[in-house]
């Protein structure tokens, strides 16, 4: 992992679209069915929209049918932390970037094998890179 990066709301007000600022900062939802990821399967790297760490790859990606991407586990284990988030009169698990600490979403534990998990994260909060593009940038 990268060193941590502390930015003041300010700084990140001007760093991202206010779509992004309001889920990424301010623990937001995207609409169901409404982000650009939710049925895209092209083969790459999702990176934090915040600060573009990696966080989860196309293989673990599937199609929960919940309205937002998905995905069983992420890139590295500790890409992303997890806390306790009592809102919205729900038990739930929210799910930060670990190098920024910006929402990402929540993980439920009705994902499919090998890790029965969910990560259901917002498309606002991540940038794809297609595999090819990778590539070419490596060499
Ligand atoms: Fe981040």
């Amino acid at each position: 992992m990268d060193e941590k990066i502390k930015l003041t709301e300010t700084e990140w007000r001007v760093r991202l679209t206010p779509e992004q600022y309001r889920i990424l900062r301010e623990k937001g939802t995207e609409r169901a069915f409404t982000g650009k990821y939710e049925s895209f399967f092209e083969p790459g790297l999702y990176r934090c929209a915040a600060c573009g760490q990696p966080l989860f790859e196309s293989a673990t990606k599937y199609h929960s049918g919940s309205g937002w991407p998905s995905f069983y586990a992420p890139i590295e284990p500790d890409a992303v932390e997890e806390h306790g988030d009592h809102s919205a009169f729900m038990v739930r698990t929210e799910i930060t970037c670990s190098r920024c600490g910006s929402h990402l979403g929540h993980v439920f534990e009705d994902g499919p094998q090998p890790t029965g998990l969910r990560y259901c994260i917002n498309s606002a909060a991540l940038t794809f890179e297609s595999t090819p593009e990778r590539q070419k940038s490596d060499s």
